[in-house]
């Protein structure tokens, strides 16, 4: 069977472009509200666009969704993100090496942040292979410098004070970025043994300018996302 992969992005602007460059594009139907489905061809390689809406219960339905009705490959969770390291820069782009949920709380009962009970795991860890290759596209687009590697926190809050911030760093010091879909995709990923990977653009730092910056810098920082996503097509294909 032909490789299929599927792309998911939060808002209609991290997919507009994506989908609009699929060639024999089609906008297919899908059973729930609200959830567009392109399908067509990404650098010649067969893939399904998906905007799923934002947090982390409208990402794991379509990524649930997706997998059952096209059986991917290879899932790619696509968009924007505040950086929480410093090295990590509005415009830059961060590979997902793993991510967690930094919002699941259950302390109460001995729990460390983030952790899920009764799961073997709760950090979810991108598929290696495509992780080099999209390291490799990245190197195509962007500066080395502008390229990072690591973890990435998802919940379901916009950060944008210091103090949500500090409660993000101070339970997960090694965070490079945060949003609000990626882990909760690599989870439904993982249960399914589906290879997945996090992508993500960053559009402000997740401090109290982070609103402004959003608006300022999202448009300005998807184009080489997607530029990225385009050169990854091409070396799955190869
Ligand atoms: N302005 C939008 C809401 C954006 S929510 C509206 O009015 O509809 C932020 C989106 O970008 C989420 O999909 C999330 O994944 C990502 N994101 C970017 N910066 C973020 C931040 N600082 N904190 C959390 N998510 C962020």
């Amino acid at each position: 069977m032909e490789r299929h992969i599927a792309i998911i992005g939060a808002m209609d602007e991290e997919v507009e472009a994506l989908s609009q460059s699929l060639t024999s594009a089609a906008l297919d139907s899908s059973p729930f509200q609200d959830l567009p489905v392109f399908t067509g061809y990404l650098a010649d390689q067969k893939a399904v666009v998906v905007r799923c809406g934002i947090g982390k219960v409208h990402a794991a339905l379509a990524a649930q969704y997706i997998i059952d009705r096209y059986n991917p490959s290879f899932l790619i969770n696509s968009g924007v993100a505040g950086g929480l390291s410093p090295q990590v820069r509005i415009g830059d782009l961060v590979l997902g090496t793993s991510s967690i949920q930094h919002d699941f709380d259950v302390r109460n009962f001995g729990y460390a942040k983030g952790v899920i009970p009764r799961l073997a795991t709760s950090t979810f860890t991108a598929d290696p292979h495509l992780l080099e290759l999209a390291h490799r596209a990245a190197k195509e687009v962007l500066a080395p410098e502008k390229i990072h590697r690591g973890l990435i926190v998802s919940g379901d809050q916009f950060v944008s004070s210091l103090e949500q911030r500090q409660e993000i760093t101070a339970h997960f010091p090694e965070a490079l970025c945060v949003e609000m879909e990626g882990a909760a995709i690599a989870q439904v990923a993982s249960v399914n043994s589906v290879p997945h990977l996090i992508l993500r653009a960053i559009s402000d730092q997740a401090d109290n300018t982070a609103p402004r910056d959003f608006d300022e810098y999202l448009l300005e920082v998807i184009p080489l996302l997607n530029k990225v996503i385009h050169r990854l097509a091409a070396l799955l294909k190869d």
